[in-house]
């Protein structure tokens, strides 16, 4: 089929997807660009497909505190992203055995930023936000972080008007599902898709996220110093929404965003969108390991069909896991959500590193393939500002301490990410 020439292919029009495909069409002369992902975007698959989520710079590690401020910073100002912003706050609490709302508090003071975080105990929560989480289960937590200055975005609207952009700066935009990379003799040099057409490119780039592993083996199944191995573990998480009456959306219409990753809840919340939609995550991954007979490997895969990838029906969805929802509803919201129940539910599917840092690198044993993805739960919000990084790696610009973070071959050893999960989907009660 077709031979298309062209400067770059990226593989994924997620955000770190279209994020790079964002800052690449701005260069000056423009180069030439493909993305390709499997539908029309955004892709309902994609983990950056979601009805909303947090942007927070809260977090124990003060690089990503520090990336974080300057994203919340664009998505204030830049005229691409500013509508999809919602600046709710942020309320985090975690169990007492860990300080990490110590450490994002110490991190505002070491930076000297003007976030205005405080933190405060239980007994307090109570009388806060017109006592709405007068219920909610505060066991094992010593206290929260408030965060005034962080809080959601509008997922797909956001994903999407970003596409939107890309295609209107000359980005060639392809409906397909990648097969294989197109291998020979230590380089790539494009793509071939199931329905049979090849794509040539000087340079391929991967944002393909939870499903990268898959990719890479079925490309070079008798390479193994190609593969993914323990870098990038595809992890799915469940998540509901429970569509409001408008007199339900009054009683929770200026809450905060709201993680609550202490006691049995483990879970999150975000105020109810524009179109009424209160929706819940339960912060306890899956993976789905399978057998990858070509490469004799085995490796976790996200499932691809709409009712382990997409928005269903909860009746469609296995028992166990709507009670774990139910659990995070009631451990955030108590008697508040009596009679709630979810209208939708998924599966999310990310790329999970074992230290938490993504991958934004060539690979080291491939020439002109790069790898930019494994956001780790945490890589929607950077949609603004994470292209930035990928072009200054494409140029070999990135400063040591993103270039360390980032590589494909850092040192992995003992690093330790909590939410990696042992346990399997087909764990779950059906
Ligand atoms: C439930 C959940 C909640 C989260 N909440 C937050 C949050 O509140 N805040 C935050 O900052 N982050 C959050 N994250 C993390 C964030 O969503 C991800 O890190 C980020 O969206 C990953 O982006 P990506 O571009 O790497 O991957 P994706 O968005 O998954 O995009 C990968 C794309 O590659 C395409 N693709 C893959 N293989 C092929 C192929 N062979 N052919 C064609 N196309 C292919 C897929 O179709 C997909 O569209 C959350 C993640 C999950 C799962």
């Amino acid at each position: 089929m077709s031979a298309l020439a062209s400067s770059y292919i990226i593989v994924g029009a997620g955000v770190f997807g279209a994020s790079t495909a964002l800052y690449l069409s701005r260069q000056k002369p423009a180069p030439t660009i493909i993305l390709i992902d499997r539908t029309p975007y955004p892709s309902p698959s994609a983990a950056s497909h979601d009805i909303n989520k947090i942007v927070r710079s809260d977090y124990g590690d003060i690089f990503y505190c520090k990336l974080g401020l300057k994203a919340i910073e664009r998505w204030r100002t830049d005229p691409l992203f500013e509508m999809w912003f919602h600046q709710s706050g942020l309320l985090k609490a975690t169990d007492h055995s860990t300080d990490l709302v110590d450490k994002i508090f110490e991190n505002y003071k070491k930076l000297g930023s003007n976030v205005k975080a405080e933190l405060f105990g239980p007994e307090e929560l109570k009388t806060r936000f017109n006592g709405i989480y007068a219920d909610a289960d505060m066991s094992n937590v010593e206290h929260l972080l408030w965060n005034p200055s962080s809080g959601w975005a509008e997922a797909t609207t956001a994903l999407k008007y970003t596409l939107d952009a890309v295609v209107e700066n000359g980005v060639h935009y392809v409906a397909a599902s990648v097969a294989n990379l197109i291998l020979k003799d230590g380089a790539c040099t494009g793509i071939r898709t199931e329905d049979g057409r090849t794509f040539t490119a000087k340079k391929i780039i991967l944002s393909t996220g939870a499903y990268t592993a898959k990719l890479i083996a079925d490309s070079a199944p008798d390479q193994p110093g190609l593969q993914v191995g323990n870098r990038i573990t595809a992890c799915g998480v469940c998540e509901a929404a429970v569509n409001l009456s408008p007199e339900q959306v009054e009683k929770f219409k200026n809450v905060p965003a709201f993680v609550l990753d202490a006691n049995k809840t483990q879970g999150e919340t975000m105020p109810p969108t524009p179109k009424n939609q209160l929706k819940f995550i339960r912060d306890m991954p899956f993976k789905h390991t399978v057998e990858h007979p070509a490469s004799g490997q085995r490796i976790s895969v996200p499932f691809t069909t709409p009712e382990r990838s997409q928005w269903t029906s909860p009746d469609k969805m296995p028992s166990g896991i709507r009670e774990e929802i139910d659990t995070v509803m009631r451990g955030i919201y108590g008697k508040e959500v009596e009679g709630l129940k979810p209208d939708d539910m998924r599966f999310c599917w990310d790329g999970v590193t074992p230290d938490n840092n993504w991958f934004i690198t060539p690979h080291p044993r491939c020439q002109n393939l790069y790898i930019a993805t494994a956001g780790s739960f945490h890589g929607w919000k950077f949609l603004p500002i994470i292209g930035e990084y990928v072009v200054k790696m494409l140029k070999g610009e990135l400063p040591d301490e993103e270039r360390r973070r980032w590589e494909w071959d850092r040192d992995l050893e003992g690093a330790i990410n909590p939410v990696l999960p042992e346990r399997e989907v087909g764990d779950l009660k059906v």
